[in-house]
């Protein structure tokens, strides 16, 4: 079946501007001091459209257009055609209806921790939905960029302690958590960062690459006596054991891993009353659950580590 032709934004490529070195004063001075300034500097920093090529592959000009929350787009010069399209297209803020100059103050605050809804309304005058809305939605934009894109735990000097367990049964059956899934996941003792992966099985294949990319090298990793264990690379990691048949704490060592039971304890507590709520796949709700615990720091009162 043949793609509908679109309108093909063409971005300059550039390091999105770090917010922590925006102060205040330059944000109302120099960016969102009137929509005209706004427009460009989102343009130069790459997070407007510079240009738009048309559907029927013209270049487009800039042009004023009435019916566009900006006012502004981009018209084809093309007789035949006469297209418009919005800046917005192809860019964060496609498809919302807010001035772009509250967007970015928007962003601005959210990034910086000034997030509370009191603080938002009383300098954004958004009502409170708007405010939720928005705020869901950057956060949920977090939570896939650390699905595809975690934060390894552990490093030199750090113990992390790593364990299988298995999820779900007919308590979630009306989420769409498989019956039965196995999640492979490890704490770091010190810092309490986790991660948690749903795993087809428990093989070596599967879980020593996931070590390689959850856990930094140099980490002291605590196990039970799981033979997959067996294949953690020596030249990367130091590896203790416990056999928790005979003890759940190694008597000579003192090794455990009742840091990631718990661990589990408090996910499976926290899933349970979520995926009934919220049926969303089960990697989306653990990614939430070390974002909020990782990055957030907001340990949730039902997910207890200690
Ligand atoms: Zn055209």
């Amino acid at each position: 079946m043949a793609v509908a032709p679109s309108f093909q934004p063409l971005l300059v490529p550039t390091i999105f501007p770090v917010i922590e070195e925006i102060t205040l004063k330059q944000l109302f001075r120099n960016i969102t001091i009137d929509k005209d300034t706004c427009i460009a500097w989102l343009k130069s920093n790459g997070l407007l459209a510079t240009g738009m090529m048309c559907k029927c592959g013209r270049i487009m000009r800039p042009g004023t257009f009435s019916g566009f929350a900006d006012g502004k787009g981009w018209r084809c010069p093309e007789k035949s055609c006469k297209k418009f399209a919005s800046m917005r297209i192809g860019s964060f803020f496609e498809g919302a209806h807010i001035p772009l100059t509250e967007l970015v103050e928007f962003l601005y605050f959210w990034a910086d921790n000034m997030q509370t809804t009191a603080f938002l309304h009383k300098n954004l005058v958004w009502g409170e939905h708007t405010i939720t809305d928005w705020k869901n939605f950057l956060r949920d934009l977090c939570v896939e960029e650390f699905l595809v894109n975690p934060q390894p735990i552990g490093g030199p000097g750090h113990i992390v302690e790593i364990d299988e367990s298995k999820f779900g049964h007919r308590k979630y059956s009306r989420g769409r958590m498989l019956s039965g899934q196995w999640v492979f996941g490890g704490i770091d003792r010190e810092t309490k960062d986790i991660f948690m992966i749903p795993v087809q099985d428990r093989s070596a294949a599967t879980l020593v690459p996931l070590i390689q990319r959850y856990i930094l090298p140099g980490t002291t990793i605590l196990s039970d006596e799981w033979a997959s264990y067996n294949s953690i690379p020596a030249a990367s990691f130091q590896h203790l054991t416990v056999n928790h048949s005979l003890n759940f704490v190694d008597p000579n060592t003192g090794v455990h891993t009742q840091t990631v039971d718990s661990t589990w304890g408090g996910a499976k507590k926290w899933l349970r009353n979520c995926m009934t709520t919220n049926p969303i796949p089960l990697d989306t709700h653990l990614s939430e659950v070390c974002w909020q615990n990782n990055v957030e720091k907001l340990v949730s009162p039902t997910l207890s580590w200690k």
